[in-house]
């Protein structure tokens, strides 16, 4: 009866709350840097919530999140104003959260996913954004939960009043992968923009999301659950799908899905209900009367437009006319903007090393491209690691490009070479000199190893004398292998073919 059963399709949208770098918190002059203080030690009357306080707008989180409305091709509304968000919690000092209720910085953007798959117009999916405001963090709460009666919770205030951007996406996703692909879209402009450090394992990157199965074509949403805790991209795919599959399940076996807040559990893959609709808060937003409405000056939004950083989809087109290096390559390496400035930083290396002339930088670009996204990439998933801790730099992998362009070493020395500078931090020059790798590159020293190798394997001989030509490479091997992989490849297999082809013409 497979026939009969419904079609279902997934409906998610996501909300993204961004931790603001500006030096001070959003309505006070405190350091914002919490993470690094003491716990409570980044305080004051304004943040501790105290009576008769007066909160003051930070300038800087306001241009912040104008120009991350402008990358997302938000409309910047020439007015807005703050309202207070009202509900009991011990981490909410003053009983109220200042956010932005129905007129935020940015409105009606989008954001354009250009998947992996596929080609040109055919990838590009656009997300809407609905909105893009401004919000006070809460302080944070540490819990000490133990069997016997010394259960006890503590405050940190540090965190309270530290500038928030929300990111509201339209209900515009339909696969866990397009929910994993708009958020590392996303969190890749925010860092270009600079505006946030956008750590998810710290909270300066935390994503909820809504989630709701329809029957396909159907033009009415289904009942969403909110799930929250998720903190790594990865566990936001999984709790998307887990969701899917739980609602799913409800449906198929005749229940009924409820609106409700759905928490994560890491530990055990699943997500369990907090929350159900009937226990919402009833918040009563009321404009702030602590703070001004804001009119938003067109000249000031163009002003901060000239200052948007190139954004990815930029960088990628320039990396393809610029060093031609593949469209599916220069996806890669503008996907983090770490990893697009190591890249141009170790060609701008070659350039002021004034070793080639510029037609070579494309064949030279390739190489970096490669590295990077081979060998690089590679070690650094091993070490758990980043490119803003790489110790091996831009510096390093010029160098390293170059040891193998002059002959010094062959490719398969210098992916030893990297291991080694990888674990000491070296250079590759020292690392080099220091080890002894160098290229056999005479002919006469070679030629004696062939000579060994061809006289040690009769039957790969006779193989070739067959007909067989995987026998030259074998024979190849053998003598890399003795040589310890320092003959030059190209000389090796060049007199193996010789040494062969002068044995077939003996009688
Ligand atoms: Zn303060």
């Amino acid at each position: 009866m497979v026939g009969l059963l419904t079609e279902y399709e997934t409906v998610i949208g996501l909300e993204v709350h961004v931790q603001l770098q500006t030096q001070s918190k959003m309505f006070c002059s405190c350091r914002s840097d919490y993470q690094a203080a003491e716990a409570n030690t980044r305080v004051c009357p304004v943040c501790l919530g105290l009576p008769g306080t007066l909160p003051v707008i930070n300038r800087k989180a306001v241009e912040y999140t104008i120009m991350t409305g402008l990358a997302l091709n938000c409309r910047i509304p020439g007015y807005c104003k703050f309202d207070r968000k009202n509900y009991p919690y011990p981490d909410l000092m003053k009983g109220y959260q200042i956010t932005q209720f129905d007129m935020p910085l940015a409105v009606e953007g989008y954001l354009e996913l250009e998947s992996l798959v596929g080609e040109g117009d055919e990838a590009k999916r656009r997300i809407g954004i609905t909105r893009v405001h401004l919000e006070e963090d809460v302080a944070k709460l540490q819990h000490h939960l133990s069997n016997s009666d010394d259960t006890y919770s503590l405050v940190d205030v540090n965190r309270s009043g530290v500038p928030l951007m929300e990111i509201v996406s339209e209900p515009d996703m339909r696969s866990a992968e397009e929910a994993r692909e708009y958020l590392t879209t996303l969190h890749a402009i925010l860092q270009y923009l600079g505006v946030s450090t956008a750590n998810m394992q710290d909270g300066s990157f935390r994503c909820d999301a809504n989630i709701s199965i329809r029957p396909k074509g159907c033009e009415e949403f289904g009942t969403r659950s909110e799930v929250k805790n998720m903190n790594s991209f990865r566990s936001v795919y999984q709790a998307i799908q887990f969701e899917v599959d739980r609602q799913h399940q409800v449906i198929e076996s005749g229940g009924r899905v409820v609106q409700e807040t759905r928490g994560w559990i890491e530990e055990r893959s699943v997500t369990v209900s907090q929350r159900s609709k009937e226990q919402a808060h009833d918040y009563r937003y009321f404009p702030e009367p602590d703070l001004p409405p804001l009119n938003i000056d067109g000249a000031w939004v163009e002003e901060l437009r000239g200052f948007l950083p190139e954004l990815p989809p930029h960088r990628r087109e320039r990396f393809v006319s610029q060093y031609s290096v593949s469209d599916y390559d220069a996806r890669l390496l503008t996907s983090s903007k770490d990893m697009a400035d190591y890249f141009e930083n170790t060609l701008e290396r070659k350039r002021q090393s004034g070793t080639i002339p510029a037609p070579n930088l494309e064949a030279f670009a390739k190489s970096v491209s490669n590295w990077i996204l081979g060998d690089i990439s590679r070690l650094m998933n091993l070490e758990n690691g980043d490119v803003a801790s790489l110790r091996f730099s831009p510096d390093h992998l010029f160098e390293l490009i170059g040891l193998v362009e002059d002959g010094s070493i062959s490719v398969t020395m210098a992916k030893t070479v990297l291991e080694d500078a990888f674990a000491s931090g070296d250079s590759p020059v020292k690392i080099v000199k220091e080890k002894g790798y160098t290229q056999i590159s005479d002919s006469a020293s070679v030629k004696t190893v062939v000579a060994e190798a061809i006289a040690a394997n009769p039957k790969a001989v006779a193989d070739f004398m067959n007909g067989k030509d995987t026998a030259t490479r074998y024979l190849v091997g053998q003598v890399m292998k003795i040589t310890k992989g320092q003959a030059k490849p190209e000389l090796v297999n060049q007199l193996v073919l010789e040494s062969l082809a002068e044995l077939k013409e003996k009688p």
